[in-house]
């Protein structure tokens, strides 16, 4: 197949283009660096299928030659850089969006949507299924991002239903491991990095709220196998393993052997309180779940990190 990846330079981008690659498929990675890092492309050069493009795709794309699916990952991820790159988050949220979608539709393409579990905002059902409404802050600071994402999916589902174009949407819950950018201020990548420096863990808030840790691997193994059925509507996919950050940080110290204090610094607005993704369709829809237990995600993460951080 001949695809198309938008975002191939970010964390999520990069390991499903190398995936993907190494099913002998040829990529075409387009990505404009403003979050992601040239070094992820590295092992994708290697590939002879591999391809890159550095652009905006809020702009229109002029690609040549057929393409059989366009994969739509460009956006920022981490809040600080969503918060710091208002405009950019939704235009390519939804400029992006549409125009990748004309494309998927004059090349007779499959297109994907990379989602959030952010569009269930700061959620009142616990865990979420994909059926839950959300209950997002519509002006609050995260709002660029959950109501970016959440067009996103009402522009992707109306490109189905009026243009016949076939599409997938996951709902992606919160993601670690290898290739993420030790700078983007995750939470995961934080605690990994402040812990390996001997840097104080920063908890914001109290550390109560709560996150579900996924996998980088089960992850692409989980996408891979939503673009092979008929499905068109929005698939949870995360880990339904539930940490409160507070105890996170506690785990990251304890398998870095970090003698670092844990210090509380103001909770941003708006943190959702607490995610867990109801996986039940996913598992129905494509016999997956997670195989990566938390603490042996972390242990491969750290390890990584353990090279990248000096
Ligand atoms: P990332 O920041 O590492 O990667 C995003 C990539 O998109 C970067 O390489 C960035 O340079 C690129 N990009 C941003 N705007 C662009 C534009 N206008 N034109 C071209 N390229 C652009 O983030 P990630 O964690 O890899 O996330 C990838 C996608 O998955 C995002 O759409 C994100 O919303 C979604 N997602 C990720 C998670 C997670 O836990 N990682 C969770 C939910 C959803
Ligand atoms: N967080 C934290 N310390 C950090 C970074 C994040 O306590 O150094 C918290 C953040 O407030 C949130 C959770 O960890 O409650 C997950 O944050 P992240 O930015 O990774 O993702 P989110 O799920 O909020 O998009």
């Amino acid at each position: 197949m001949r695809v198309l990846l938008t975002g191939a330079a970010g964390f999520l981008g990069s390991h499903l283009a190398e995936r993907l690659l190494s099913e002998g498929h040829e990529v075409i990675g387009v990505d404009n660096l403003s979050t992601g890092q040239r070094r992820n492309l590295e092992p994708l050069f290697r590939h002879p299928g591999f391809f890159f493009l550095e652009a905006d795709v809020s702009r229109p794309l002029a690609v040549e030659g057929p393409l059989d699916w366009v994969l739509h990952f460009a956006s920022p991820a981490s809040p600080p850089r969503y918060l710091r790159l208002p405009i950019e988050t939704l235009l390519v949220n939804a400029e992006g969006t549409r125009y990748l979608l004309d494309l998927a539709l004059a090349k007779g393409a499959q297109f994907f949507l990379a989602s959030t579990s952010e569009v269930y905002g700061d959620p009142l059902v616990h865990p979420q299924p994909e059926t839950y409404w959300g209950n997002v802050n519509p002006i609050g600071p995260r709002s660029i991002y959950d109501e970016g994402k959440r067009y996103a999916e009402a522009l992707t589902l109306a490109y189905h239903r009026t243009q016949g174009v076939p599409v997938r949407i996951a709902r992606i819950f919160n993601c670690y491991g290898p290739r993420m950018d030790p700078k983007d201020g995750r939470v995961v990548s934080n605690f990994v990095v402040q812990a390996l420096k001997g840097e104080a863990l920063t908890v914001y808030g109290d550390g109560s709220q709560t996150r579900s840790f996924c996998y980088v691997d089960d992850l692409v193994e989980g996408i891979r196998r939503l673009m092979e059925v008929d499905y068109p509507y929005p698939v949870n996919l995360g880990n339904p393993e539930e940490y409160t950050v507070l105890a996170l940080a506690q785990l990251v110290k304890e398998l870095t052997g970090s003698s670092s204090e844990i210090v509380f610094q103001p909770l941003p607005e708006d943190d959702p309180k607490k995610r867990r993704p109801d996986i039940s369709l996913a598992q129905r829809l494509i016999g997956w779940k997670p195989l990566v237990p938390v603490r042996e995600g972390l242990e491969r993460t750290i390890a990584h990190f353990r090279e990248v951080v000096r």
